[in-house]
């Protein structure tokens, strides 16, 4: 794993947004899906600019305009316009939690044109696109490497980017049960919460909060699930998949199934959970967890995707059986130990 970003780069990524004009277009950028801490990172910095005195700031990202329910209370939340609305051609192009180019869409194009841009995120597998990089393989969420730039750009926290940052921080770190739960993270924590921040009403919003529909689907998704001890080197794999079919039968947008990979893991007679998540006819995202036997993020960037050793995703083909027969082949060539 590379260090975290240099004094060189940080300095870069100052000047970057210190030499854009207030009445510059600046676009923000962040993961097709969003996820807590691509919106959290985002719209926090996002606020950050405002305050900065930008008033040209928008933020976007590839794809249906769809935001999670938990992240439509998101101070900031202003911000977001759906892709077509991004700036045609802004100044300046800042990018959050985004491991690879393709998961930018055709917004790739708004970073490769734009004049000065700074690439914010925290992937082992960050793939090295962008302007100025800001990629910190050690930190546990983006927002981490966010906060590091708003503090060296002088702009103090308060209430409204410290709940987008901590609700960041706290999907990245599965509210703080994660291993990159380090003494750093909770001094930022401690810090964010020092703005007034309520973080037992923040994570029953974020985390413990969904329609019954979706609790039903999930059931019904977490029944089907299939325990194979012998994969993984006999770590166990367990493994279960959704389809659109499924999501219509339930009358729930697709999000509600990012986080049915927690019970999936939970499991303890696997190493490694996999959700299989129709996206269209013969397309799955793939998500992929590991609770130290497997470097899932080798088996994932071998697909094409990306992510953490882990936790990582992919995009696959065919049946969900031939998915999971790829990752099961796979998985013997990545043991860790
Ligand atoms: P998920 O399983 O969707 O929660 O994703 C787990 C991790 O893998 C996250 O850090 C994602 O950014 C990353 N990831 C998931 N899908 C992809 C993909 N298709 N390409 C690159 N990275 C991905
Ligand atoms: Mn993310
Ligand atoms: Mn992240």
């Amino acid at each position: 794993m590379t260090d975290g970003p240099s004094a060189d780069q940080w300095a870069a990524a100052v000047a970057a947004v210190r030499s854009t004009g207030p009445d510059d277009e600046i676009q923000l950028i962040c993961h097709v899906n969003p996820d807590g801490d691509a919106l959290g990172s985002m719209l926090g910095f996002g606020l950050g600019l405002r305050r900065l005195g930008f008033t040209r700031v928008r933020a976007t990202f590839p794809g249906d305009f769809e935001v999670p329910t938990p992240y439509q209370r998101l101070p900031g939340v202003d911000l977001l316009v759906p892709e077509p609305d991004a700036f045609a051609g802004p100044r300046l192009v800042l990018v959050f939690d985004v491991a690879s180019e393709s998961r930018l869409g055709a917004l790739a194009g708004r970073l490769a044109a734009a004049p000065a841009s700074v690439v914010l995120d925290h992937h082992a597998s960050n793939t090295g696109f962008g302007g100025v990089r800001l990629v910190d393989p050690h930190a546990a969420a983006t927002s981490v490497v966010a906060e590091g730039l708003l503090s060296r750009l002088g702009v103090p926290l308060d209430a409204e980017i410290a709940e987008c940052l901590y609700v960041a921080l706290a999907t990245d770190t599965g509210s703080f049960k994660f291993d990159m739960t380090t003494v750093s993270v909770h001094e930022l924590a401690a810090r964010l919460i020092a703005t007034g921040l309520r973080p037992g009403e923040i994570s029953r919003r974020t985390f413990d909060s969904k329609p019954f529909g979706a609790m039903k689907l999930t059931g019904e998704v977490i029944g089907r699930a299939v325990l194979e001890p012998a994969a993984a080197g006999g770590r166990g794999m367990v493994w279960t998949y959704a389809t659109l079919a499924d999501l219509e039968r339930h009358g729930q947008p697709p999000y509600v199934l990012d986080t049915l990979i927690d019970p999936v893991r939970s499991v303890a007679e696997a190493d490694v959970s996999v959700v299989v998540k129709q996206t269209a006819a013969g397309e799955w995202s793939v998500s992929l967890r590991s609770k130290g036997a497997v470097d899932v993020s080798g088996v994932a960037v071998s697909q094409g995707g990306g992510g953490h050793r882990l936790a990582a995703g992919f995009t696959g083909y065919g049946e969900p059986a031939d998915v999971v027969d790829t990752v099961r082949r796979l998985l013997d060539s990545y043991l860790i130990r």
